[in-house]
């Protein structure tokens, strides 16, 4: 069996891999022209200097030409790290420097427009290409060579299973998010297992809706549908309205997502002729066992919740297929993945106990780059890894997550770090003193807020304080709710923890 990427799928299959549904005439790729097309795009890698263990920042939204790059850079035993391109200069800047990237890819025009993306790679002298699709392949634009220069023309790889493929952050509960390095043994593994639980097979055509940089849209969205021989619908990002018509007009019989984007679909019905769907899954986030029921309803079909995180390469749990018995409020049970509740000594709960999560399987990372400290807490003597989660396991094995014991913001399965949030609130030259905190939300599950305690003598206002992380982060980190306050509850010790912060704001709302 396949424990590389470059042994993961039918190179001579003319079967369709992958649908781009542009309009008016949608782009089918077979599986034998995507190996061609990633063989000659790792070619113009190696022209351009990437070996092994180069790193390859892709700022790329989801297109043909970001699978491309992202194959072809792990084929050419590079390390891809697909970032999201709604990223402003800071953030690329941040996560360009962790992993001192060889190369950053860019849409096509951004290099004229000197984006957020080239100006963070030409600050730490990354190689600076464009890569876009021109009707009949992949082009890398090479703009400036950067601290690959003199360096070209390597020699084209062979990729090794224990080689790192790829790198994606957390968010971090420490402020500075941690890199997980996966190989692409731990890759394939978990495709492994994601084609075992859902029996995907060539039959199966799957809806992409979450973004490739996050491991929910890469491993279950598009890598484990690729190692089962099927094929996947890439629309250039998620839209409501155009979903259903794509998903029909395509053929989709399942697709995977955030429980925030089952609720918008909800809300925007397929017309009149019902798509047969085999299966929808749900995972980042709890899905409510009322949105579970009315999703099944909705579509005359089984919804699977699965849990996972980044450090397991996604998935660790799932709900089963019928006759499987699956279990609203519950993340189902271990697929392929070794789940246990430990306690702070590594040792086994009784049945029934809450405790903390812990899983073990040639899925999970090795530890975070750079990071002793994190490898040593987060590692049993055992080899279990603590994923930071509460939860218990009925008699059956089933999970329930009853909490995190981490206080990251669950933005709809966008995980929002409020260390990070904090420190660009407290560069406001009016800023005393900021924390943030998730808040209960009806759409996203939470929504971001903070507490202000404005220097003395200041005066500021919300929108002033939105206008200012809007100029730094991401537009979903954006706290939807300012609080103004004197005085910042805090521990004996003088420590802010974020859950008081958080109970003593939304009183005040009451
Ligand atoms: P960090 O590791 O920096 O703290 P993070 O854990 O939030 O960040 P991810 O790896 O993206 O970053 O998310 C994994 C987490 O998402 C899990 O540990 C869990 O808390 C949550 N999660 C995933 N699936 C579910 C689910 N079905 N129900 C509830 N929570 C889930
Ligand atoms: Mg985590």
């Amino acid at each position: 069996a396949a424990t590389t990427l470059s042994s993961s799928f039918s190179a001579g299959d003319n079967a369709t891999a992958i649908i781009i549904p542009s309009k008016p005439k949608a782009l089918t790729i077979s599986y034998k022209e995507l190996s061609a097309e990633i063989l000659s795009f790792q070619k113009k890698l190696a022209k351009l200097g990437v070996t092994p263990a180069s790193a390859v920042s892709i700022a790329l939204p989801n297109t043909y030409e970001l699978i491309v790059a992202f194959l072809a850079s792990a084929w050419q035993r590079g390390i891809a790290a697909p970032l999201n391109s709604a990223y402003k200069q800071e953030e690329f800047e941040f996560y360009i420097d962790d992993l001192k990237s060889a190369v950053a890819l860019v849409p096509q025009g951004s290099y004229a427009k000197d984006g957020p993306a080239v100006r963070a790679a030409r600050k730490y002298q990354a190689a600076i290409a464009e890569c876009y699709w021109n009707g009949r392949e992949v082009v890398l634009d090479v703009k400036e060579e950067g601290k690959l220069k003199g360096k070209g023309n390597q020699k084209v790889e062979k990729a090794q299973p224990d080689d790192i493929a790829l790198v994606l952050h957390t968010s971090g509960t420490t402020g500075r998010p941690k890199a997980v390095p996966l190989t692409h043994r731990n890759l394939t593994r978990t495709m492994k297992n994601i084609k075992a639980t859902y029996d995907l097979s060539p039959a199966d055509r799957t809806m992409l809706v979450m973004p490739l940089f996050h491991v929910h849209g890469l491993l279950a969205g598009f890598l484990a549908p690729l190692y089962s021989g099927g094929s996947v619908i890439v629309p250039p990002k998620f839209s409501a309205s155009e979903f259903w018509d794509d998903f029909i007009a395509h053929g989709a019989n399942w697709y995977t997502a955030v429980p925030t984007i089952h609720q918008i679909l909800l809300k925007n019905p397929p017309p009149h002729t019902k798509p047969k769907i085999r299966f929808i899954r749900s995972c980042s986030s709890p899905l409510s066992p009322t949105v579970f029921h009315q999703l099944e309803e909705a579509y005359n079909a089984p919804v699977l919740e699965a849990y996972a995180m980044t450090e397991a390469a996604h998935q660790m749990t799932s709900n089963p297929l019928p006759p499987g018995k699956r279990q609203p409020g519950s993340v189902g049970i271990g697929q392929g993945v070794e789940v246990k509740i430990l306690n702070g000594q590594g040792k086994e709960v009784p049945q029934g106990s809450e405790a903390e999560i812990c899983i073990r399987g040639e899925n999970v990372t090795k530890g975070y780059l750079n990071n002793p400290e994190a490898n040593k807490s987060s590692f049993t003597a055992s080899g279990f890894f603590r994923t930071g989660d509460q939860g218990k396991q009925d008699k059956d094995g089933y999970v329930i997550i009853t909490g995190r014991i981490k206080e990251l913001i669950n933005k709809g399965g966008e995980k929002i770090s409020p260390i990070e949030l904090d420190n660009v609130l407290a560069r406001h030259p009016k800023v005393g003193e900021a924390v943030s905190f998730a808040i209960p939300d009806e759409m996203f599950g939470q929504e971001v807020a903070v507490a202000v305690v404005p220097k003395p003598g200041q005066h500021i206002t919300e929108d002033e304080l939105k206008k200012w992380v809007a100029e730094k982060l991401a537009k979903f980190k954006v706290p939807k709710k300012v609080y103004f306050t004197d005085n910042m509850p805090k521990t004996a010790t003088g420590k802010i923890q974020r859950r008081i912060v958080a109970d003593t704001m939304l009183k005040q709302d009451m």
